[in-house]
């Protein structure tokens, strides 16, 4: 068969674009390399646009209460306390844990009629008039309508002279959980030198501490502790807490694009595999 949308990318941008085909009908199949559901580097706070889409979609409902907390308010805090606020329009934003989030949407998914390839890599792709054949690790498939979903830095948009060159600051992410009552209903951003911290509400019981960093702007090791380390109000909070998950590193995070689609002829094979940054060097 000929599928209308071929998908590549498990992750919330992959499932929300399949969940939306599906609403107007397509046949949609999904691949990703990896199981679901996949843990990812991220702060975890969805903005009310956000939260809006997930309740769209029928997601919000399978996203258990332990771990997801409503926030009402982003507030922006100086290590000497001072602070300010904005309050965000009803219903507010909402903290998931993200492997919740993957849970639900991939459930949601595979509910709608998606069919979801795990474990399931592009290897190549081939574009002629009447739409894509897919080389994957189940073997080829066609589709009409290829949608890149494959990740901030994304083989696919490359290949297809996508991305266009960035110039400007490069900033890099680190994040890791604690077993910790959520003490606001609010996303914290703490700043110090070169460096801040995000702290979202992610479940009953849970917090995610995210840093954002500029390349070159910290001297010396990058890591989760000497991050945290640089901001001793908030290694207050949390000390002694337990820690629940390993920390996770991301970036560079911007990465600009040329267009958002394309039509020519082109074809692309995987460039080989390449062993993924440890967190600490990210
Ligand atoms: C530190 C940090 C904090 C953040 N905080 C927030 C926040 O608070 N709120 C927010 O909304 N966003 C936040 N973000 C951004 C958010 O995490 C990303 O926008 C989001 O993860 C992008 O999802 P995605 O589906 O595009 O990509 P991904 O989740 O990366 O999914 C891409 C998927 O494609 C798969 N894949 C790749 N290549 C192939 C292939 N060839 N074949 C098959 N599968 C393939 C990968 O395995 C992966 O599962 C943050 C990001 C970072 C790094």
């Amino acid at each position: 068969m000929t599928w209308d949308v071929a998908i590549v990318g498990g992750g919330p941008a992959g499932l929300a674009a399949a969940l939306e085909a599906r609403r107007v009908g397509c046949s949609v199949v999904v691949l990703e390399r990896q199981s679901l559901p996949v843990d990812k580097a991220c702060g975890e706070g969805l903005m009310p646009s956000g939260l809006a889409a997930l309740e769209r979609l029928g997601v919000r409902e399978r996203i258990p209460a332990a771990d997801c907390s409503p926030f009402a308010a982003i507030r922006y805090v100086q290590e000497d306390g001072r602070f300010v606020e904005g309050r965000l329009p009803a219903p507010g934003g909402l903290g998931i844990r993200r492997v919740a989030l993957a849970q639900a949407m991939s459930a949601r998914a595979r509910e709608q009629g998606v069919e979801l390839r795990e474990g399931t890599a592009l290897r190549a792709h081939a574009i002629d008039q009447d739409g894509v054949t897919l080389h994957t690790d189940s073997g080829p498939l066609r589709a009409k309508l290829l949608v890149a979903a494959d990740g901030l830095n994304s083989p696919l948009r490359k290949s297809m002279q996508l991305e266009k060159r960035h110039y400007g600051p490069v900033r890099f992410g680190l994040r890791q959980h604690f077993a910790i009552k959520p003490w606001g209903a609010r996303v914290e951003v703490h700043f110090t030198a070169g460096a801040e911290a995000y702290v979202t509400p992610a479940g009953a019981e849970r917090i995610g501490i995210a840093f954002l960093w500029e390349d070159g702007s910290l001297s010396g090791r990058v890591g989760f502790d000497h991050l945290l380390a640089r901001f001793p109000a908030l290694a207050e909070r949390v000390k002694g807490a337990t820690v629940d998950s390993e920390p996770r590193g991301a970036g560079p995070l911007r990465h600009d694009v040329v267009s958002r689609s394309k039509t020519a002829s082109s074809s692309w094979e995987t460039p080989p595999a390449t062993s993924t940054p440890s967190p600490e060097k990210a």
